[in-house]
């Protein structure tokens, strides 16, 4: 698959649910309604769907959601997902709050699985399961000592939060570098109306480096995943950073990937809104190829950008789309 500009598709993004058992506060709002089940692809219609990209070309799967572990028989996707690799399929991985790993980590190493995303913004306990509200601190440890113990490899993504975590970055570096973790930092993003002025807590990601580069030393990498981060080694501890700054549009030119919700909307850029849906063709027995064609034919319309503002975050959500439909 390539889009206009030239550029090859071959990672997709899939959420496989928008149901999460945590309401971060930057993510949900409190009282956040779900999705009809009925809305939602069931998981051999998501397992089509991703098959069908592998066939056109898409090399690395990331299951996220919401919290793709809450998601009934989850387990039966990597299963069938996992079958793929090695043929065509390079990589299948997942983004998790980490609460469930306890449970699958080993299951998922089995089918495959080498490395997973650990969202966990501070190792602050109370301040944890404050900005977690329903999160618990030790589940995510325990999850976390699983999926090591699986032989998983493990990535930190934390949101950078000013007033909440950014007196806590050199705490999370130091235990990312004891466990042998990289970090990756995230600036928080307008999706969704989660009703209040996220403006309150945005921490710039320049500001948050030349904050941590004040102690300690980073040197460019040339780790590269052709997505918004740019990586950076950390001297001291031998693990890297990654600076993840989705309003930057540096990393535009190297887009290599799309977003598939969990009610089948494809996405060709997590900062516009223009949309193929899958679903009502796939419901109405679409056979591959025409799902494939119709696959081919939303590349052509991949914007060359996004359109994010940051000066424009305080006029409310700007994309009016919450993270946990579209995948993180
Ligand atoms: N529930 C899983 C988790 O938390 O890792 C997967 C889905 S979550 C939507 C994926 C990632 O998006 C997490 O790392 C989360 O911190 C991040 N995220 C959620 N809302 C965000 C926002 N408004 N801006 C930036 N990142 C956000
Ligand atoms: Fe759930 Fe992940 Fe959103 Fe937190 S960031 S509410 S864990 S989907």
């Amino acid at each position: 698959m390539i889009d206009p500009f030239g550029r090859a598709v071959t990672y997709l993004r899939v959420s496989v649910t928008d149901r999460c058992n945590y309401r971060c506060n930057y993510c949900m709002a409190e009282d956040m309604t779900f999705l009809p089940r009925k809305d939602l692809l069931t998981l051999e219609e998501l397992q089509r769907i991703c098959s069908v990209f592998i066939g056109l070309g898409v090399q690395k799967l990331r299951i996220t959601g919401g919290e793709p572990l809450v998601r009934r028989d989850i387990l039966s996707l990597f299963e069938h997902l996992g079958a793929q690799l090695g043929s065509g399929l390079d990589e299948l991985t997942l983004t998790t709050n980490g609460a469930l790993l306890d449970k699958f980590s080993k299951p998922l190493k089995d089918l495959g699985v080498k490395r997973v995303n650990v969202s966990l913004d501070t190792l602050d306990k109370t301040k944890f399961e404050e900005l977690t509200r329903l999160g618990k601190y030790d589940d995510v440890m325990r999850g976390i000592d699983a999926a090591v113990d699986a032989g998983l490899k493990v990535k930190i993504n934390a949101v950078a939060l000013k007033g909440i975590n950014d007196s806590e970055m050199d705490q999370l570096l130091a235990w990312c570098g004891e466990r042998g973790f990289d970090l990756s930092v995230i600036e928080s993003m307008p999706m969704g109306d989660i009703g209040q002025l996220r403006d309150d807590h945005f921490w710039s990601l320049e500001e948050a480096k030349a904050d941590i580069e004040k102690r300690w030393t980073l040197t460019p990498s040339n780790y590269q995943t052709g997505g918004p981060s740019r990586y950076h080694n950390i001297a001291q501890t031998g693990q890297r950073i990654g600076f993840i700054a989705p309003y930057s549009h540096n990393f535009c030119e190297s887009c290599n990937r799309v977003r598939l919700t969990c009610t089948g909307v494809l996405y060709l850029c997590l900062g516009q809104d223009d949309s193929v849906d899958l679903r009502a063709p796939l419901r109405e027995g679409a056979s591959d190829q025409e799902l494939r064609d119709i696959i081919l034919k939303a590349m052509e319309r991949k914007p060359k950008g996004h359109d994010f503002d940051h000066t424009r975050l305080a006029d409310g959500a700007q994309v009016v789309r919450f993270m946990n439909t579209t995948g993180g």
